[in-house]
């Protein structure tokens, strides 16, 4: 039994009559419960239906990318959706929150504190509703850690987590799992690579990110985009192959990582234990 801890299902590059058929390819190789994570109020609607429709879990909140857009009442907005939604099962966390300090629009100093400002109050709406919190983490470990000090929230998932050794075990000891994807299905992501075989399995979730972060197998290089080849989409079907290259990393059985990320996601999620 796989967990996926973090797909955007709602994404356009999913076609929404093919969503269920798709899901249950997924679920048919063992992919018990997705997490669908919104990116901005205008979604927050689609990802809950989503869930409820595909018996999988969601998370509300405002991505870092999303927040040159994001106007100051939808930080209201969602408090009002979390109260709404409170007694909702499939609601598992706040969540995609974080901050993005490689994308360069999002670098520049206003911007910054934007950024910044929005994550913190989101932090508080965690904190408020008794909920762990997904985090968007580029460039940003520390700058988030800061954050977390001060305003722990219940913790959560530090996803597509690409940090050191001493930035992960910082996450570790706030409470958080680090979520690994296709990222570690590069050879050349030695660093990424040793992480994912060195560090406690009991921190581990496993995610695809899908459509996002395609596997190596599903990896189409920049030189063939440039002609027209369209890069591969993500999918909750790859999770197990993702799950059986982190076991291969870690001299385990595939059996035993599914086992294990699934009971993390459970503890840093611990609606998502209610609902299994
Ligand atoms: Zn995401």
């Amino acid at each position: 039994m796989w967990t996926d801890t973090h797909c955007h299902l709602d994404a356009p590059e999913f076609d929404p009559a093919g969503t269920a058929a798709q899901r249950d390819a997924a679920r048919a190789l063992g992919v018990a419960r997705c997490v669908i994570p919104a990116v901005e109020r205008s979604n927050w609607e689609t990802v809950r239906a989503l869930a409820h429709r595909l018996g999988d879990a969601y998370a509300l909140g405002i991505h870092p990318l999303y927040v040159p857009q994001a106007h100051d009442g939808d930080l209201d907005a969602l408090d009002a959706a979390l109260t709404a939604h409170r007694d909702d099962p499939r609601l598992v966390a706040v969540g995609e929150i974080g901050l993005d300090f490689f994308v360069p629009a999002l670098t520049e100093p206003a911007m910054r504190e934007r950024q910044t400002r929005f994550y913190r109050a989101q932090l508080r709406l965690a904190r408020k509703h008794g909920l762990p919190v997904i985090l968007h983490v580029r460039r940003s470990a520390d700058a988030l850690l800061k954050g977390l000090r001060e305003l722990p929230p219940g913790g959560g998932i530090a996803h597509a987590f690409n940090g050191s050794a001493q930035q992960a075990q910082a996450f570790i000891d706030l409470g958080f799992a680090l979520g690994f994807g296709g990222a570690l299905t590069f050879e050349p992501a030695r660093q990424l690579r040793r992480l994912a075989s060195e560090l406690p399995l009991d921190a581990l979730v496993l995610e695809t990110d899908a459509p996002d972060i395609a596997p190596q197998w599903l990896y189409v290089p920049a030189a063939e985009r440039a002609a027209g080849v369209p890069q591969g989409i993500n999918h909750p079907r790859e999770l197990p192959r993702i799950g059986a290259e982190l076991a291969a990393l870690r001299g385990a059985t595939a059996d035993a990582i599914a086992r294990a990320t699934t009971a993390n996601a459970h503890r840093v999620l611990p609606r998502l234990a209610a609902l299994a």
